[in-house]
C-alpha cells in the first residue's frame, strides 16, 4: 500500500474510520518531524502491535510560549516521508496550524493535576495544556486504538496517561525507551541547534544519569545523594548550564527522599542557548 498523506483532519478521519470498519486496528506515533532514529523506534513500535501505523507530523504552536523555538523549529517534510516511507508507515497527518486551530477555536484540555505542575510544567506553563489538547485531538482525528510516545519525554507520558484515564479516551497508551547515539546523547531534533564542540559538551547529560544510575544499581537511595552525582558530573562541563534535577516518582511525579518504587531521575540543561532534556527510570523494588 503507497503511504497516504492527509492535511485536512476531515479526510483523515474518514480514512481511519473506513479502516477501523475493515477491522483493522490503528497505532497513532505523534511527531514533530525533523524525524530521526528515536522517531523510528516508535514507528517499528506501532507496527508490531497495530494493523496500521499513522504518523502526525506537526509542530504544534499551542504547546510553545512566546520566545521559544516554535518559528526556528526544523521543518523537513519530505525528507521525514521518505523516513516513514522505508518503514512502512500506511499514512502521515500533516496539517496546517490553521486546520487544527481554526477561527473561533476554545476548547482546550488542561490537565491540572501534579503531573503537570512539576519539572517541564513548572518551567514551560502553557506546555502541557497543548500536548494534551493536540494529543486529545489527534486521537480523536486518528481513532487511535494506541498511541506510541517516547520515553524521552517521559513527564509527557505521564500526563497523556492521566489525560486518556481522566477523560475515559479509548486508547492504550505505551511508552517506547530512549534512542540515543552511541555517544549517549539521546537522539532529538534539537540536536540539530548544537555546534560540533556544544554536541560533544552534551554527552554529560546521559553521563551525568548513567553515573546515579549505577550508583542506584550498588544499592544508593537517597534521593538527595543520587540527584547530588547527577549535579556534579553536570559541573564538571563548562558549557552546560543546569536548568534543573529532580527525581520523582513515576509516573505520579510525586517528591521521594528514598527510591523504594520506580521513579524518574530527569534534568533539563541548557548546552549554549540549546535547552536538552534526559532521564533515566530507575525501577524500585515494590
Ligand atoms: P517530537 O517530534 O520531539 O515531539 O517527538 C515525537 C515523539 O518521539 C515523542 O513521543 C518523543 O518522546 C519521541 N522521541 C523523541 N526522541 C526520542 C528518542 N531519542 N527516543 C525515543 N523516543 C523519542
Amino acid at each position: 500500500m503507497k503511504m497516504k498523506i492527509f492535511t485536512m483532519p476531515e479526510e483523515m478521519q474518514a480514512w481511519a474510520t473506513a479502516q477501523k470498519a475493515a477491522g483493522r486496528t490503528i497505532g497513532l506515533c505523534p511527531t514533530m518531524g525533523a524525524l530521526h532514529e528515536g522517531h523510528m523506534t516508535l514507528m517499528r513500535a506501532a507496527k508490531e502491535a497495530s494493523d496500521i501505523v499513522i504518523a502526525s507530523v506537526f509542530v504544534n504552536p499551542t504547546q510553545f510560549a512566546p520566545g521559544e523555538d516554535y518559528e526556528k523549529y526544523p521543518r523537513q517534510f519530505r525528507e521525514d516521508c521518505e523516513k516513514l516511507a522505508r518503514e512502512g508507515v500506511d499514512a502521515v497527518f500533516h496539517p496546517e496550524p490553521a486546520a487544527m486551530y481554526p477561527a473561533g477555536f476554545g476548547t482546550y484540555v488542561t490537565p491540572d493535576c501534579a503531573e503537570t505542575q512539576v519539572l517541564e510544567g513548572a518551567r514551560r506553563p502553557i506546555h502541557f495544556r497543548g500536548v494534551a489538547t493536540v494529543v486529545t485531538k489527534l486521537m480523536n482525528i486518528t481513532r487511535a486504538d494506541r498511541a506510541f510516545f517516547g520515553q524521552k519525554d517521559a513527564q509527557q507520558v505521564a500526563v497523556v496517561r492521566r489525560c486518556v484515564e481522566d477523560l475515559n479516551l479509548p486508547v492504550q497508551v505505551t511508552m517506547v525507551p530512549i534512542c540515543r547515539e552511541e555517544s549517549g546523547l539521546a537522539r532529538s531534533s534539537r540536536n540539530a541547534y548544537l555546534r560540533p564542540a556544544e554536541r560533544k559538551a552534551a554527552t554529560v547529560l546521559s553521563r551525568s544519569l548513567r553515573k546515579a544510575e549505577t550508583a542506584f544499581t550498588a544499592g544508593e537511595r537517597s534521593a538527595e545523594r543520587l540527584v547530588a552525582l547527577v549535579q556534579e558530573e553536570l559541573a564538571g562541563e563548562p558549557l552546560a548550564r543546569v536548568d534543573y534535577v529532580a527525581l520523582r516518582t513515576f509516573p505520579g511525579l510525586q517528591p521521594v527522599t528514598e527510591v523504594r518504587e520506580t521513579c524518574l531521575l530527569a534534568l533539563a540543561v541548557f548546552i549554549g542557548t540549546t535547552r536538552l532534556i534526559d532521564n533515566v527510570i530507575l525501577e524500585g523494588e515494590a
